[in-house]
């Protein structure tokens, strides 16, 4: 396919963009924005969505001494599952997912879910509303904890309030492309007043300020403001795309490539916080937007024969960073990405593996089941950058080559 327009790459996720003036934002309080916003409480700020589960998964085993098993979505982000390497002896039990959905699947995870379990990850993944009441059914019979992984799905609601608050724990991610940014942070917090307390207290203990993280991070924010646009991209995003797909390296196309040795633990500095502040009062308006325009295309690709679209049930109003497709076989996705995936139109694949294909996750892991409906996501699944930046135009040619990829 030929690239159009030339030498624009439209991102894969539908990130917030910066302004300039962010980065003079002298005052600010991101914790108490957040908390006001998305109606939570008053969260506590970590270096990384993968810091804040870590953080969890401590105060959880304070609590709950004893248990060694965390049940997360055998198809989720390889960072969930590096974490346990920071709370030994936890180890990670993959369950599989609903058919055609990111929800748990409720037998599997009945199954599985024991006096063993510390806690369930319930996965808001693709920025969907994954169902938690009917885990909470299961969990509550064998006194486990449930987390909401809501890494991608900040701004979504269950049933008109924030998602985060059914489970007893929850965090998002602020990294690159997640929509507001501090280039990596997370938000951690519980509706259990006393459990955020001891999600801060935590922190506080198991956080320090790095001035090297803190350095290379603040670069990576001003680097986005400079580089978070269709042309800059071209140079920071495709162009490593480019490289990582000539050389076959798919996880490292879609930066999957994380080790648990490579994960850092420190606060999130005064700056970056005052910086995402500035930009969190554009993010009510950037996501309505989104939602709007993701249904709007959500309607057309639901007209492709074979193709199931992720959506939410009626209660539930998610987030759309992207749009997650499932395509009939793996010989149709491959079709697809074949013209699509270094077209520049935001077109890519979310994770490559489930959990059990990534080296520097098997030695964390106790499989026990199968789970072929995580498996169809990662043979089956891809998924259409909702950014702003992708015209009506562009979306007909992803239209165009999904129609040629299905024959
Ligand atoms: C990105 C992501 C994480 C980890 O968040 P970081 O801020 O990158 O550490 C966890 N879960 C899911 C589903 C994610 O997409």
């Amino acid at each position: 396919m030929t690239r159009f327009p030339p030498l624009v790459e439209i991102p894969p996720t539908a990130g917030l963009p910066a302004q300039w003036s962010d980065l003079l934002a002298l005052s600010g309080n991101l914790a108490a924005g957040l908390a006001q916003q998305l109606s939570i409480p008053l969260p506590a700020l970590t270096c990384s969505g993968t810091a804040a589960l870590i953080v969890a998964l401590r105060v959880l085993q304070q609590r709950l001494p004893g248990r060694t098993a965390l049940i997360v979505p055998a198809y989720t982000c390889p960072l969930v599952a590096l974490a346990v390497h920071f709370c030994p002896p936890l180890r990670v039990v993959p369950c599989d997912l609903a058919p055609g959905g990111i929800s748990l699947d409720a037998g599997q995870l009945a199954e599985l879910c024991d006096e063993q379990t510390l806690a369930v990850v319930v996965t808001h993944l693709a920025g969907r509303v994954a169902d938690v009441d009917n885990v909470r059914s299961i969990t509550a019979k064998a006194g486990a904890a449930i987390i909401e992984d809501a890494a991608q799905a900040m701004g979504a609601l269950d049933e008109g309030r924030s998602v985060g608050l059914k489970g007893d724990i929850a965090f998002f991610s602020m990294a690159l492309g997640k929509g507001l940014t501090t280039a990596e942070g997370g938000v951690l917090f519980s509706s259990n007043p006393e459990l955020n307390l001891a999600l801060q207290r935590q922190c506080r203990q198991d956080l320090a300020f790095s001035i090297g993280w803190e350095l290379k991070r603040i670069a990576g924010l001003w680097g986005y403001t400079v580089f978070y646009r269709p042309h800059g991209l071209y140079y920071v995003y495709g162009k490593p795309l480019r490289r990582a797909l000539a050389n076959g390296d798919m996880v490292a196309a879609v930066g999957d490539d994380f080790s648990a040795q490579a994960i850092p633990l420190h606060t999130l500095g005064r700056y970056r916080q005052r910086v995402a502040a500035a930009a969190l009062a554009r993010l009510p308006a950037f996501l309505r937007q989104g939602r709007e325009r993701a249904l709007r295309r959500v309607d057309l690709l639901r007209q492709l024969p074979g193709v199931g679209v992720v959506a939410d049930s009626p209660d539930k109003q998610g987030t759309w960073p992207f749009i997650l497709l499932l395509m009939p076989d793996n010989k149709t996705r491959d079709a697809a990405m074949e013209s699509l995936w270094t077209s520049g139109l935001g077109v890519t694949r979310l994770f490559i593996h489930t959990l059990a294909g990534y080296p520097a996750v098997t030695p964390f892991l106790q499989p026990k089941l199968l789970s072929p409906n995580a498996q169809a996501l990662a043979t089956r699944g891809l998924s259409i950058t909702n950014s702003p930046w992708l015209s009506d135009d562009m979306f007909g040619r992803v239209l165009a080559q999904l129609r040629a990829a299905l024959g």
